[in-house]
């Protein structure tokens, strides 16, 4: 098994495409935007990775930013008071054992672009089902790692799965300049307010260099549920500051001179966690396998990103492990992959 196609190029199929490359495989990237469509776009995620997932990337030697990137040393949970005006009622904070990241995807995702173009092959396209059927013919195996894109809903949803029918938050991200260190380490802080959401920030690198990244989840319906409305980049930073005027002053204090960092260095929206089946057939009788990772916590946590990575990782050694085993007994064939049932029958894997 020689050939692979990954459907997807953000950090699960980017990642996965690199650590393949490295173990000899002859890999495709078949992704709809270009490099310049990302770099030139709006931001998708505020991607803060914790050690674990970091350390994946060192090993991949895929860390070119590690060193222009602020790290993030620690965390912290605020809850205001709910009877006094501008009181906390739990505050604490506390260092991380090894540091955090967040690097803008828009300055990443290029760059791992053009190395998988210069070490494999990069193809720009949409794919729909049509394009999955000759990816299938064409490959050995067939990955399927293209987020929320429209292609994963051919995956059937898993109703006894999938906890929740509507959005549980309305997310919007603000990346801005100028925000005010908190004392002692860089953190993570993160504000819960009761019934009305969440609101956190912490330190990243972005395409203009270091800035912060402002995370607002309001409860749907409420007074954080305030997206709609706003129209321009500007009138979404003065919301963000409204929101922090109104619940949290200290985050306010913080904020009184910020700037977005460039007008697409926002983000609002809204979505479902979903838990699909794991297996399509083809309209030509060829069955797709599909990996789900992470999405039930993907609106409350920090755990998408880095759990699409470990996944990714996981996939990447079990392949080669599989491939050493296979050599050891066949010598000198070339490796098969452990998810591959035969040819005929399961032979895909798709990481939503
Ligand atoms: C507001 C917000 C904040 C977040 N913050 C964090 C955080 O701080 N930390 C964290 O760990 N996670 C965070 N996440 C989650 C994290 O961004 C995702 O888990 C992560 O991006 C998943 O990576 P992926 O490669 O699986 O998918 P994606 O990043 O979505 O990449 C999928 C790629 O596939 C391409 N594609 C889609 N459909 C097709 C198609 N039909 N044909 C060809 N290509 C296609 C897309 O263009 C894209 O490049 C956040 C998410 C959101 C929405």
């Amino acid at each position: 098994m020689r050939k692979i196609a990954i459907v997807g190029g953000g950090q699960a199929g980017l990642s996965l495409a690199l650590a393949l490359l490295d173990e000899g495989y002859e890999v495709s990237v078949v992704t709809n935007r270009t490099p310049d469509d990302i770099r030139a776009g709006r931001v998708m995620s505020s991607q803060c990775m914790f050690d674990a997932a970091l350390q994946i990337e060192r090993d991949l030697g895929l860390n070119h930013w590690e060193k222009d990137c602020p790290p993030v040393e620690g965390i912290g949970l605020t809850v205001p008071h709910p009877e006094e005006q501008g009181a906390k009622l739990i505050d604490w904070s506390a260092r991380l054992d090894r540091y955090a990241q967040s690097v803008d995807y828009r300055v990443k995702m290029p760059v791992w672009m053009q190395e998988v173009e210069q070490r494999g092959k990069l193809v720009i396209e949409e794919v729909g089902v049509a394009e999955l059927e000759k990816l299938a013919e064409d490959n050995d195996l067939v990955i399927l790692a293209a987020g929320k894109g429209e292609v994963v809903r051919l995956f059937e949803r898993d109703a006894p799965r999938s906890a929740f029918h509507k959005p549980m938050r309305a997310l919007a991200l603000t990346y801005v300049k100028g925000l005010e260190p908190v004392p002692d380490y860089s953190r993570v802080a993160f504000n819960l307010i009761p019934g009305v959401g969440e609101y956190f920030v912490f330190p990243s690198l972005t395409t203009t260099g270091p800035c912060d990244i402002m995370v607002f989840e309001g409860v749907p319906g409420g007074p954080m549920d305030c997206w709609g409305d706003v129209k321009t980049p500007q009138a979404h930073l003065a919301q963000s500051k409204r929101i922090l005027d109104t619940y949290l002053p200290w985050e306010a204090a913080r904020a009184r001179h910020v700037d977005l960092t460039d007008p697409n260095g926002i983000l609002a929206g809204t979505f479902a966690p979903t838990v699909r089946k794991p297996v399509l057939t083809l309209p030509s009788g060829k069955l797709l396998g599909l990996r789900t990772v992470g999405r039930l916590v993907d609106e409350l946590a920090f755990v998408s990103a880095p759990a699409a990575h470990i996944e990714t990782a996981r996939y990447g050694r079990a392949m080669s492990a599989a491939r050493e085993r296979h050599r050891q007994r066949f010598r000198p064939s070339p490796g098969i992959v452990p998810m591959v049932a035969g040819r005929a029958s399961v032979r895909k894997v798709c990481v939503e």
